[in-house]
């Protein structure tokens, strides 16, 4: 190699940068470093929707608490029923939904239930009311019924003791029913965690002041703070911090002092990485610095205080995909939930996508369905990471591995839809 040029000429190599952690590499070194908060609260479980389940949950009762009804119709013993032919019954009295019937079914009898109603003593079937000819006390039924038929069993949805739910679960609304079904009001849920997040630059505005030139308005604390609430976590907004050391070095510490994590955007690229770097030598511990992805490839993970600490790049797309990637994972670890595993899928690509080998690429995408109802995914038009408009307009990451030169319409590639985060 000539050592006394510097060669200025892309290569189809530029993208690939020997100092970067792959994708995997980096999560996995996150997800090793956290360790769940430990401490939890009890609350109504109407308010742990969202919120984080800190211990396995059992049934102390069955679902259905009684065998009953699953239809409209009588309760008879299946010896009664007719191998062939017809056989008449004596209606003895009614079960309801919620107002069983005091009594039992003999032989030779039928009591008449509604669906929910609990099966008298002596009754294991149920012949719908469809099948039934009714003749004042009497009903007539023929063999188009088999014993056990039309029937709940009690606990056949839930039998006591089994467990319902496990810790770690993220509580859905179906979750939130299913306690309320075993009557269980108050749960023990993980406390929620602190993020603190800033923004740096000299170039940033906040919204309502108006822009010099070269100004931009600061919408990365704006993308933090809907995602993090979606995520459910607690968060402390704490604006912008000029590209200044003394400025900077006050906002960590202060910033890890009352938080679970830090967040920062901006600075930690080539050129602006030395005062975030000098900072948090002196008051962290850096873990890494640059992830082989694009955008994102600057990505600072580390320590500060007591706090954990992401460093996203600038860029307003940068910061969104960085976050969805491994802030997303990192965060969830810390709440206690189980293992996240975003879903993905192969689908074909209607459109032509550019990319250099080097970098796993996170390009943004709309899933949708074509005229013949096939899954396809598009691109959003440009992909810079600075056209916030394109993250946006997607639904999707369009997930193009290191090794890729790009891909020609119609080829399967990775999406991974945002579920609502994003
Ligand atoms: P930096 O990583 O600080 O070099 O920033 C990279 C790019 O992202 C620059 O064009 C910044 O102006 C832009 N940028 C940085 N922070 C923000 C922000 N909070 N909101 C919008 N754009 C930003
Ligand atoms: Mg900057």
């Amino acid at each position: 190699m000539n050592q006394t040029s510097i060669s200025t000429d892309p290569s189809c190599m530029d993208d690939f940068d020997p100092n970067s952690l792959a994708v995997d590499t980096a999560m996995a070194r996150i997800l090793s470093a956290l360790q769940p908060v430990t401490e939890s609260e009890v609350v109504p479980i109407r308010a742990a929707l969202g919120r984080v389940l800190a211990n396995d949950v059992h049934s102390d009762i069955n679902v259905p608490g009684g065998t009953n009804s699953a239809m409209d119709g009588y309760a008879v013993s299946g010896s009664d029923l007719p191998a062939s032919g017809i056989r008449e019954l004596v209606v003895t009295g009614t079960a309801w939904a919620g107002r069983p019937f005091d009594g039992a079914v003999a032989p030779g009898q039928a009591v008449r239930i509604m669906t929910g109603g609990i099966l008298p003593p002596g009754s294991d079937t149920i012949v719908i009311q469809e099948r039934v000819e009714r003749l004042g006390d009497r009903i007539r039924i023929g063999a188009d019924t088999r014993p056990g038929e039309n029937v709940r069993r009690a606990g056949e949805d839930i039998a006591a003791g089994t467990r319902v739910l496990q810790a770690g679960t993220r509580l859905t609304p179906a979750d939130i029913g299913l306690l309320a079904s075993l009557g269980i009001g108050t749960i023990d849920i993980k406390r929620r965690i602190r993020v603190a997040f800033f923004s740096t630059g000299d170039e940033l505005r906040s919204v309502g002041e108006s822009l010099r030139p070269g100004d931009v308005y600061d919408s990365n604390r704006y993308t933090l703070h809907g995602m993090l609430t979606r995520l459910g976590a607690e968060f402390m907004d704490l604006g912008v911090v000029r590209d200044d050391r003394s400025a900077l070095e006050a906002a960590f510490v202060h910033a890890a002092a009352g938080a679970d994590v830090v967040i920062t955007s901006g600075g930690v690229s080539v050129g602006e990485a030395d005062f975030v770097k000098e900072i948090l030598l002196k008051t962290g511990q850096v873990e890494f610095w640059k992830v082989a992805m694009k955008p994102g490839r600057p990505l600072a993970f580390g320590r500060i205080q007591n706090a954990w600490f992401f460093g996203l790049p600038g860029n307003p797309v940068s910061v969104m995909v960085t976050f969805y990637e491994f802030v997303q994972p990192a965060l969830r670890r810390l709440m206690g939930e189980s293992q996240h595993t975003a879903l993905r899928l192969k689908v074909p690509c209607i459109s032509r996508l550019k990319k250099r080998p080097g970098r796993v690429e996170f390009q943004r995408g709309i899933l949708e369905r074509d005229a013949d109802g096939q899954m396809v995914v598009r691109k959003t038009g440009a992909q810079g990471s600075g056209i916030l408009s394109s993250m946006a307009q997607a639904n999707c990451f369009i997930i193009l591995p290191m090794e890729s030169t790009g891909v020609e319409p119609g080829a399967d590639v990775e999406v991974e839809p945002f579920f609502g985060l994003v």
